[in-house]
């Protein structure tokens, strides 16, 4: 199955993503992750990618198709995309790219999220600096900063400030949420109520496969 996970910064994607990708057996590809790695690298290209993304802008298609290239050769079983495609033309190109390999996209699931809900939870976001496991920081003991699952410092990203998360919001606005009609024309999207809690949204998800609306 070809799926991919569509929604504003803070909607949930890369949790969903996770948690899919469990439950299906898939690949995980979280686009953002894979250009934090290429940041770390500090080589000249991961210097500009870095550049962008502390900006809040997209990084340009180039950079970004050569880093999905890479992995999506690896696997023929299918695929949960996260963070890809952000705009048309990254729709456009994913869309060329399965139809040479006969394929076709299977599932667009876009997460609904209020934009004041996106705010409260990128500002509040910390994530692990080892395994990317995401807390808030509402809901932890500050006398222990640390990851529940293997115990490394937990960190706040750089890009979850308040002026680039109202950068990214306006980012996705103008550039990725027209994908939700470029989808909905292809009748691949279901929407899918973002808020609650993870579990509760996983479940939603889960009910649209029980309910066979998914072809
Ligand atoms: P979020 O969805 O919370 O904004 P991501 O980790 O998916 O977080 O993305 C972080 C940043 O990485 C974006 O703000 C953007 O700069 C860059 N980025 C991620 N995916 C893409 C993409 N498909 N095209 C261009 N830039 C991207
Ligand atoms: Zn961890």
């Amino acid at each position: 199955m070809y799926m991919v996970l569509l929604g504003p910064p803070g909607a949930g994607k890369g949790t969903q993503g996770e948690k899919l990708k469990d439950k299906l057996g898939l690949i995980h590809i979280a686009m953002g992750n894979l250009l934090r790695e290429t940041v770390k690298k500090k080589t000249p290209s991961g210097e500009k990618v870095r550049a962008f993304m502390e900006e809040g802008k997209l990084v340009p298609d180039g950079v970004i198709l050569e880093l999905l290239k890479n992995e999506i050769e690896l696997e023929k079983e299918g695929f949960i995309l996260d963070g890809f495609p952000r705009n048309l033309s990254q729709a456009r190109k994913l869309d060329e790219f399965l139809d040479k390999e006969a394929e076709k996209l299977d599932l667009v699931i876009n997460l609904e999220v209020k934009k004041a809900v996106l705010i409260k939870r990128l500002r509040g976001r910390l994530i692990c600096s080892e395994c990317g496991k995401v807390y808030h920081k509402s809901k932890i003991d500050h006398s222990m900063e640390i990851c529940k699952d293997c115990g490394a410092s937990l960190l706040q990203r750089n890009d979850d400030n308040s002026d680039i998360i109202k950068k990214r919001i306006e980012v996705y606005l103008e550039h990725t949420h027209p994908l939700i009609d470029y989808y909905r024309k292809k009748k691949i999207l279901r929407n899918v109520q973002g808020e609650g809690t993870s579990e509760k949204v996983f479940q939603r998800i889960m009910d649209l496969f029980k309910e066979k609306k998914i072809a």
